[in-house]
C-alpha cells in the first residue's frame, strides 16, 4: 500500500536527508520509524504526505505515484490521511469541537454529520466533556489526544505521526501510543509514527524501521500487528442517524494556516469530476465517506458543495507539468 522505492532526498548538496531508501508497508500496518534526531524521520513522512518530494526514486500509495503528483491534486491525496504532530497545530481561539470539525467542513461534509462524527470522535480519543474547551485550556496529552480527533475524524486510510509524544511526559506519552495502536486495531488505519522515544517503542511487539544518517539501519518485523488478536477489528462502526448543528462561520481568522492550506479543496471542475484517469488514490477518506454513508437524506435542505469523490483525484501528471505548474503551499505543516 506504501511503497518507498530507491527514494533518495537531497535539500543541498550538502544535505542528504535519505538515501537510497527501499520500503513497504501494508494496509492496516502499525509501523514506528526511529532514530536519532536528523536521521531522516520527518522527511520520510512528508515525502508520504507531498510536503516534500524526493530527489529521485518514487514514493507510492496505493499504487499511485506520490512523487509525481501535481500539485493541484495533492489536497486530494491528504484528505485520506490523517498527520499527527508534535507541536498539535490545533487553532487556538476555536474550541475542540470546532477544530475537529473544520477537517470534515473542508471537505464538504454536511453539517450535521459532521456534528454527529466529531462528538463521536472527541468521545472516541477520551475527551468527554472537555469539547467546548479551547485548546490552551487543556494538557499536552489532551491537546494530543484532539489533535489525533481532528485526524481520524474523515476515517481516513492513512495516519501519519511526527514525534506526537515528542512534548509530552512519560506517562502521556504512553497514552497516546496507547490511543494510537488502538486506532490501528478498530479503525484499520495504517499508521506510521516517527519518533525518538525508545524507551516507549520498546514496549511495543510493532514493527521498528530505524534510521540511522539517511539509511534504513534495521527493519525489525512486527510480532504482531495491533489487529490481530481481534478479529472484528478491522469493521469499522456503522453510521447512525445524523443530529442537526448550527451552521459554522466560514471565515478563516489569523493562525490557521496548516488547516486551511491542508484541507482548503479548490472546488472540482466539471472537467476534473469526469476524469478518467488511473484508479482512485486512496479509498475510504472523508470524502468518499461524505458522498456515500454521509450523503445528505432527499429534501435535505442544507445541501453543500459537492464533495469530490476519492476517485476524481486528478492523475498524477509528468515530472515537467509539475515544474510548470504553480507552487502549492507545502501544507503549513513543516
Ligand atoms: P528527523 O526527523 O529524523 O530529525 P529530518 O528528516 O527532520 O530528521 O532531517 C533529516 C536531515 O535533513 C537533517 O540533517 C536536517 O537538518 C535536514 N533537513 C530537514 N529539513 C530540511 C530543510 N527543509 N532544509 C534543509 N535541510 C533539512
Amino acid at each position: 500500500m506504501i511503497e518507498f522505492r530507491q527514494v533518495t532526498k537531497r535539500y543541498s548538496r550538502f544535505v542528504t536527508a535519505l538515501d537510497g531508501i527501499n520500503l513497504s508497508f501494508q494496509k492496516g500496518e502499525f509501523a514506528f520509524i526511529t532514530g536519532p534526531s536528523g536521521a531522516g524521520k520527518s522527511t520520510l513522512l512528508k515525502l508520504l504526505y507531498a510536503a516534500e518530494r524526493p530527489t529521485s526514486g518514487d514514493v507510492r500509495v496505493e499504487g499511485r505515484s506520490v512523487s509525481r503528483l501535481h500539485p493541484t491534486s495533492v489536497p486530494y491525496l491528504r484528505r485520506n490521511m490523517g498527520i499527527v504532530f508534535q507541536d498539535f497545530k490545533l487553532l487556538p481561539r476555536r474550541t475542540i469541537v470546532e477544530n475537529v470539525s473544520l477537517a470534515l467542513e473542508v471537505c464538504g461534509v454536511p453539517p450535521r454529520q459532521t456534528r454527529r462524527r466529531v462528538m463521536e470522535t472527541i468521545e472516541r480519543v477520551g475527551l468527554n466533556g472537555l469539547h467546548e474547551r479551547l485548546p490552551g485550556e487543556l494538557s499536552g496529552g489532551e491537546q494530543q489526544r484532539a489533535a489525533i480527533a481532528r485526524a481520524i475524524v474523515g476515517k481516513p486510510t492513512i495516519i501519519l505521526a511526527d514525534e506526537p509524544t515528542g512534548n509530552l511526559d512519560e506517562s502521556m506519552s504512553h497514552d497516546i501510543f496507547e490511543l494510537l495502536s488502538s486506532i490501528c486495531r478498530h479503525e484499520g488505519a495504517t499508521i506510521l509514527v516517527a519518533t525518538h522515544d525508545m524507551a516507549e517503542v520498546a514496549l511495543w511487539p510493532f514493527r521498528q524501521v530505524r534510521l540511522w544518517e539517511s539509511r534504513i539501519e534495521a527493519d525489525r518485523p512486527a510480532l504482531w500487528q495491533p489487529w490481530e488478536h481481534y478479529p472484528s477489528g478491522l469493521e469499522r462502526e456503522t453510521e447512525e442517524t445524523a443530529e442537526p448543528t448550527e451552521d459554522q462561520e466560514s471565515e478563516a481568522p489569523e493562525n490557521e494556516e496548516f488547516i486551511l492550506s491542508d484541507y482548503n479543496i479548490p472546488p472540482l471542475r466539471e472537467d476534473e469530476s469526469t476524469d478518467e484517469g488511473p484508479p482512485p488514490i486512496l479509498d475510504g477518506g472523508a470524502a468518499s465517506e461524505a458522498t456515500s454513508a454521509d450523503a445528505p437524506e432527499a429534501g435535505d435542505v442544507e445541501e453543500p458543495a459537492p464533495v469530490p469523490k476519492a476517485d476524481s483525484i486528478p492523475p498524477a501528471r509528468s515530472d515537467s507539468e509539475a515544474e510548470d505548474a504553480s507552487p502549492t503551499p507545502d501544507g503549513g505543516v513543516a
